[in-house]
């Protein structure tokens, strides 16, 4: 376990997907971030999923370096979505802090916001996220057929794409990546039976990967049950390099230059 240590103190790690501004991280955010911070991770990037959580994210960032901000409605908060919602996320995505919109996508796995619903705050913000040419962070679950003949249709111009927490099959995958998607792995791929999940990262292309935590959510395997938090992306590369057969710091390196490439930083 030396030998792992002092890889850490060595990486640049990017979460690219950690719910900091939420009430999970209330008790000790700061603390969160320094041990991530000590772990290697250098950039973070905090999506939103209603506009409070817009407000926060863009606070949040303003707050830390090395964090940034995505701002929009997630599928399961979109029951209302409308002219008000955008007008918002339009004046909020003017901080030199947000780097994307999301994340938004369809989600017919819980049925919160009826699918039609869905739909229009989907299509919505992907009209957003071209008219202010920014990167998008897509949700998607149990819907991947309809959400990605969507994003035929409305996802073109677009200056990146990222589907976060891939859950897919391989032929999603497929078209994902024909699409222009990069691939957004987290602590699912450290589960036991997660067979599925794991031949998928497998055959991710190099350049189109990008790690993750969607802390406060989804711990990796060692954390299972409890709260997750960006430190953990450590365990999530450690994973994707023993899959691929390359090291810890090249899998670092290789998705922290991804990251930075589809959100557009340094
Ligand atoms: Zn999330």
């Amino acid at each position: 376990m030396a030998n792992e240590a002092s890889d850490a103190d060595q990486v640049e790690l990017f979460d690219t997907h950690c719910h900091l501004d939420i009430t999970a991280f209330d008790p000790d955010r700061d603390a969160a971030i320094a041990r991530a911070r000590a772990v290697g991770v250098v950039h973070f990037v905090n999506p939103a999923y209603d506009l409070d959580s817009s407000r926060r994210a863009v606070a949040l960032a303003q707050a830390h370096p090395g964090i940034a901000a995505a701002v929009g409605v997630h599928p399961n908060d979109a029951a209302d979505f409308g002219e008000a919602h955008l007008a918002e996320l339009r004046t909020l995505a003017r901080a030199p802090q947000v780097v994307a919109i999301g994340e938004i996508g369809l989600d017919y796995y819980r049925q919160t916001t009826p699918r039609d619903r869905q739909v229009q705050a989907f299509v919505a913000q992907l009209a957003l996220a071209r008219e202010l040419n920014l990167p998008v962070i897509i949700h998607c679950r149990d819907a991947y057929d309809d959400a990605l003949a969507l994003l035929r249709e409305h996802g073109h111009g677009l200056p990146g794409l990222v589907m976060h927490a891939f859950s897919g099959r391989m032929e999603h995958l497929r078209a994902a990546l024909a699409m222009g998607f990069y691939i957004g792995v987290g602590g699912p791929v450290t589960y036991p039976n997660a067979h599925g999940l794991r031949d998928v990262v497998k055959a991710v292309p190099p350049e189109r990967i990008v790690i993750e935590t969607d802390s406060p959510y989804l711990a990796p395997q060692s954390q299972r049950g409890r709260r997750n938090e960006p430190a953990y992306v450590l365990e999530v590369a450690q994973k994707i390099g023993q899959l691929r057969g390359t090291s810890m710091r090249d899998i670092a390196r290789i998705t922290t230059d991804n990251g930075r490439r589809l959100f557009r930083l340094n």
